[in-house]
């Protein structure tokens, strides 16, 4: 991440849109969290310096002078248009803006993975940064505000930290992680949706029981395994989501019967507190899970693909073409195999060295991947030896196929490591099956593909030969 003294020039326009955008967002948010006051003290939530936070950390040239004078500015403007004092909105706006970047500091070493609430420690470093930012805008906010309603300075400093902690708990979590709604969604995350909505409406459930019984003491903890199932159930923005719409719920119905006034202060500050740190919860564990879903997925890819051509290994392709084998068995539908094997591969190595034949290896192997149909499976089962399972073919089909892939590593445009042009060509063994049947298995059909590939190798490599179909 840039710092705001390294960041590149931008042109003006580009820069200027960033301003203008950024200042409408801080002073919307500034003014919902004005309409949200009770009378005559400060807001119960307040969303305008958590998205000053995120604005600085997505776009860290809103450092510069030019960038915190428009955020300073939009917080003022919100204040003055709703009739605070000058001196006030000033002082109230340099809390909320010292805190936005007290938190930027904070969080700006913090990984792109991090910072989209995906890590193992995501929630935690959240709690702590904004426990750290709310502290340092209270240092500024807590006497501003004493002054201005007549509270003592620790009354001031309490009810400024605790409601700008819990603020940033509820928000930043859910505006963190916006960004990874872009992302794809996995195969493993694909189910029925009336089983998916399962977690949400446990929440509900247990929200409203939780109103029904009267906001006691008790219930306000009545949805966290709820929030906990969600959690292990959905990707981090969905929980997040649900998360927020059940404390935001919470704090402004339960601040409109206790009253975040400074007479109960404490039962406010402790309440918010807990708040806070009910939230760590399930976004702790959605953030590991995340992390965990993550790391899983990449290790069952390795566990299946070469690193080198990043086609099926031979351990991905056995499983991939047994289970695609099955499939076709039971169907009765025919199948042809083929193993492919590179030329005098060795001579690539020997005349131009080995990462030569890498190269060699990856760029055939990209060639291949495009002449096959998305359905048909292809493999690195060895050194230069290669496999694929056609689906679905008549005998004609596969074997012009097979000539096919020939033809295109003969004609194919390759170079050594030093950008040298390459000549590779490729030998083809061919077993085809009409109606794969029981008892049919890819072994016998490999076994049966090999044995065709000698052939091909002794009629003088480059070409494809195919055992009669069965
Ligand atoms: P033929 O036409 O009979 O198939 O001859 P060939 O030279 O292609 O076959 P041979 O089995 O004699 O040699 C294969 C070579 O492939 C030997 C090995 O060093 C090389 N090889 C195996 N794996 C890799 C690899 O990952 N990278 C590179 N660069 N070479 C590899
Ligand atoms: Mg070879
Ligand atoms: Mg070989």
């Amino acid at each position: 991440m840039q710092s705001a003294s390294s960041a590149p020039l931008l042109d003006p326009p580009h820069y200027g849109r960033l301003l203008i955008c950024a200042s409408l967002a801080v002073f919307a948010a500034a003014m919902v969290g004005i309409l949200l006051r009770p009378i005559g003290y400060l807001s119960v939530f307040w969303p305008a310096n958590q998205i000053a936070l995120v604005l600085l950390v997505r776009y860290p040239r809103l450092l510069r002078p030019l960038g915190l004078l428009a955020l300073f500015a939009s917080f003022v403007a919100a204040d003055l248009l709703t009739g605070t004092s000058l001196w006030l909105s000033a002082g109230f706006s340099t809390a909320n803006l010292f805190g936005a970047v007290c938190g930027w500091l904070i969080l700006r070493r913090q990984s792109e993975r991090d910072l989209q609430m995906e890590g193992q420690y995501s929630a935690l470093q959240v709690f702590f940064a904004s426990g750290v930012a709310a502290l340092a805008s209270a240092c500024i906010g807590g006497p501003v505000s004493a002054w201005a309603f007549e509270l003592s300075l620790v009354q001031g400093l309490m009810m400024w930290w605790t409601g700008e902690w819990m603020n940033a708990m509820i928000l930043l979590p859910f505006l963190l992680a916006l960004p990874s709604a872009r992302k794809a969604v996995t195969r493993q995350e694909r189910m029925p949706w009336a089983l998916k909505l399962l977690p949400v409406l446990a929440v509900v459930g247990l929200e409203m029981t939780s109103y029904m019984v009267g906001n006691k003491v008790g219930s306000l903890v009545f949805s966290l395994p709820a929030l906990l199932w969600c959690a292990l159930s959905y990707r981090i923005l969905p929980t997040a989501v649900i998360t927020m719409a059940v404390f935001v719920t919470k704090v402004i119905v339960i601040s409109s019967t206790m009253g975040f006034v400074p007479s109960n202060f404490l039962d406010a500050a402790t309440f918010r507190l807990g708040i806070t740190m009910l939230i760590l919860g399930p976004l702790s564990v959605a953030g590991a899970h995340a992390a965990r879903t993550e790391l899983l997925h990449r290790m069952r890819y390795q566990a299946h693909h070469d690193s080198l051509t990043d086609l099926l290994s031979r351990n991905g392709f056995v499983q991939a073409s047994h289970s695609l084998l099955k499939r076709l068995t039971h169907e009765g539908s025919s199948a042809a195999v083929l193993m492919l094997d590179l030329d005098h591969f060795k001579r690539v190595n020997d005349s131009h060295g080995h990462a030569s034949g890498d190269r060699l290896l990856r760029d055939v192997s990209s060639a291949l991947a495009e002449s096959l149909r998305p359905q048909d499976l292809l493999g690195r089962i060895g050194g230069e030896e290669f496999a694929v399972v056609l689906p679905n073919i008549s005998f004609l089909d596969a074997t012009t196929i097979a000539e096919r892939l020939c033809q295109t590593v003969r004609s194919g445009q390759f170079y050594t490591a030093h950008n040298k042009p390459l000549r590779a060509t490729l030998s083809i063994g061919l077993a085809y099956s009409q109606a794969l049947k029981a008892g049919d298995s890819l072994d016998d059909l490999l076994r049966e593909a090999d044995l065709a590939l000698y052939q091909a190798k002794a009629r003088g490599r480059d070409c494809a030969v195919w055992t009669a179909p069965r």
